[in-house]
């Protein structure tokens, strides 16, 4: 399946998403500088969205393959995600070299050691072989679509709890 992205879809994605940082308190001035645009480039196509550093944006392409070889994954869920490594970028001491190693299990920038598996990974795609800064994303993803609310992940997925619990904490380091 291809997923084909409209600029007012894409708009409207991105006011839901920035209206749900904007409650959660997490809302940077830098985040607020961040841009969001739809991407034509076909380099693109293959994911579902990118941040690039070097100019403070985030592209979403208007045409994706990326669903023909992952699950599908919601347009509001690539912004809270892709909005995850705006904030890393933004704050690079926001989490500490010890904090990586022992909630994640590895120096940023390094893929994680685990194997896949369900109570420790909130997705796949968490830790899919790139860098565990995609764990760090895909839990803030999944934290922001629950407004904060993550007690149904207690007993189900405690390792996954423990870092949801880590993740609210380091947001709160930006208030
Ligand atoms: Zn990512």
């Amino acid at each position: 399946m291809n997923t084909v992205t409209t600029l007012p879809s894409l708009q409207s994605a991105t006011n839901d998403v920035c209206r749900e940082f904007k409650q959660l308190n997490i809302y940077t001035d830098k985040l607020e500088d961040t841009s969001v645009s739809l991407s034509y480039a076909p380099w693109n196509f293959l994911e579902n969205g990118h941040y690039d550093p070097n100019n403070n944006s985030v592209t979403v392409p208007a045409l994706s393959t990326s669903a023909a070889f992952g699950p599908y994954c919601s347009l509001r869920d690539v912004l809270r995600h892709e909005f995850g490594h705006a904030l890393l970028d933004h704050s690079p001491r926001l989490i500490s070299a010890a904090e990586w190693k022992k909630i994640f299990g590895a120096p940023r920038g390094k893929p994680s050691p685990y194997e896949y598996d369900e109570e420790d990974f909130i997705t796949p795609y968490a830790n899919s072989g790139a860098t565990v800064e995609e764990d760090f994303c895909e839990l803030l993803m999944v934290w922001v679509r629950h407004k904060g609310d993550i007690k149904r992940y207690r007993y189900s997925r405690p390792g996954v709890y423990e870092k949801l619990q880590f993740v609210a904490s380091v947001m709160r380091r930006l208030h």
